[in-house]
């Protein structure tokens, strides 16, 4: 397999400044797979239908968090996630999503999402890849 473009790492820390939990453009979305609404639902104290009527819509076959503008509704006003042990793994493994590992998305929206992009510690390539891949097969799954 081809070395990737960031072969010597990522750099990233996050500020915990809640930018990721605000709607962006295309990123206004948090999907969930399966694990997430069974997580979720415990962390919430609702059975499925309950927590599905009360915090999710439907886009394209996929169950989403209802996201009402400009924010997630679990983002709380010190920027803080009120179910952060349950938060979904699109939550848990962001920036390192697979759509966003090449360099023109990485370098561009990502980064001017996410203020953690280019601080911090070098996250090694193996391990961006692994959280990447984990977060597809994940998803893959549901
Ligand atoms: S946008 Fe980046 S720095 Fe801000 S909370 Fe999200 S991951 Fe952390
Ligand atoms: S669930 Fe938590 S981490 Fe995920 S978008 Fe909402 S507030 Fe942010």
């Amino acid at each position: 397999m081809p070395k990737p473009w960031f072969d010597k790492g990522l750099q990233f820390k996050c500020t915990q400044c809640g930018n990721c939990c605000r709607t962006h453009d295309q990123y206004a979305y948090v999907y969930l797979a399966e694990g997430d609404v069974a997580a979720l639902s415990e962390h919430l104290g609702l059975d499925r239908a309950a927590f599905l009527a009360r915090h999710c819509q439907e886009d394209e076959g996929w169950i989403t968090l209802r996201i009402d503008e400009p924010a997630c509704p679990f983002l709380n006003e010190e920027n803080g996630c009120e179910v952060y042990e349950a938060r979904p793994k699109q939550c848990r493994s962001w920036p390192f999503w697979e759509e966003n590992l090449d360099r023109a998305t990485w370098e561009g929206p990502v980064a001017k999402c996410c203020p953690g992009v280019g601080e911090g510690p070098l996250i090694p390539a193996e391990e961006v890849l692994r959280i990447a891949r984990d977060t597809e097969r994940w998803y893959e799954g549901s």
